[in-house]
């Protein structure tokens, strides 16, 4: 309640018109301000892509860039997704705020390209609406022609639970993104919910292991199993392995010689804007 009431205080400033009921507990109006907010900043363009580097557990080298948005509101704050994804789907808003973000990130891949990043992969996040959202193969066709972007350079990530939802219509899917090259790949592994025998249906190309199973790995003899199982499980489908949240060396040495694929972590960087990033290309892609 402490962080409701200090972003009701903060809105109060930008607003003459106040609304006040006992009724309405401060979650509520924290919501409706938000949605409100969001819908505004979605139309003065307030989002930007944040970038992470993904990088080869064997060469070093950046094969990879997850986007992750951030909004920057009227007083130049930067709120993180955490803040306003849930509200952002829960409203609908998500589906046009996920619209800005594969284009944004299709149009960054293009400059990134064009520069010669040529092998580099644009992850981006998708939520559970934007996947059932009718609209989703065309739009994703549309931008990628837009940008003149071949699929294979886009990465889509999903979770375990957005599946689940409906298995059929959601791998039915998943499949046309497939065919159109693009690369999928299981968010947060083994934090949601689903059956391994959907997962051996799912047309993916990797999983990402969650980052809460790599935190202790050097100190949990569980978690370590857990990673270990989920690079053997992934190979032995056919899929590659990015271990999330790798923030120390030690925790990069074991999951390398686990055979992990991928890494992506503070270790290399936090996800930084696109000037920082093209530094970030030009030492080590
Ligand atoms: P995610 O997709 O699992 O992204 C990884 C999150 O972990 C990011 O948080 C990233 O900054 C953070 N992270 C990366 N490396 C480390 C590390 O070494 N240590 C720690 N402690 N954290 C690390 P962020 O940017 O706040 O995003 C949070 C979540 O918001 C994302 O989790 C994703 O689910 C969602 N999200 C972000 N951008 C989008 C988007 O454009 N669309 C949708 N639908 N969801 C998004
Ligand atoms: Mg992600
Ligand atoms: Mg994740
Ligand atoms: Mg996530």
């Amino acid at each position: 309640h402490a962080d409701s009431a200090m972003y009701h205080a903060k809105s109060q400033g930008r607003n003459n018109v106040q609304f006040f009921s006992p009724e309405l507990d401060l979650f509520a109006m924290r919501r409706m301000r938000m949605e409100h907010d969001l819908r505004e900043a979605l139309a003065s363009r307030s989002f930007e892509l944040h970038y992470q580097p993904q990088v080869d557990a064997r060469s070093r080298t950046i094969v990879g860039v997850e986007a992750l948005v951030r909004w920057r509101n009227s007083a130049r704050e930067t709120i993180m997704p955490g803040e306003f994804i849930e509200i952002a789907e829960q409203s609908g808003l998500i589906l046009p705020l996920g619209e800005c973000v594969i284009d944004e990130a299709c149009r960054q891949l293009r400059i990134w390209r064009d520069q010669g990043y040529t092998a580099l992969r644009m992850a981006v996040n998708l939520s559970a609406l934007q996947l059932r959202s009718a609209n989703l193969l065309d739009f994703v066709a549309a931008t990628l022609l837009k940008h003149e972007i071949g699929g294979e350079h886009l990465e889509l990530e999903i979770t375990e639970s957005m599946v689940m939802d409906n298995p059929g219509a959601c791998i039915a899917k998943l499949r046309a993104l497939r065919d159109m090259g693009i690369h999928l790949a299981i968010d947060d592994f083994g934090t949601g919910y689903s059956s391994l025998s959907n997962l051996r249906l799912m047309p993916i190309h990797s999983l990402k292991i969650d980052r809460s199973f790599v935190r202790n790995i050097e100190s949990d003899s569980d978690d370590l199993v857990i990673c270990t199982a989920t690079i053997a499980l992934a190979h032995n489908l056919g899929l590659k392995v990015v271990a999330e949240g790798v923030e120390t060396s030690a925790q990069r040495d074991l999951l390398a010689g686990h055979g992990c694929d991928v890494l992506q972590g503070y270790l290399f960087s936090k996800p930084v804007d696109a000037a920082a990033m093209d530094a970030l290309l030009a030492v080590s892609y």
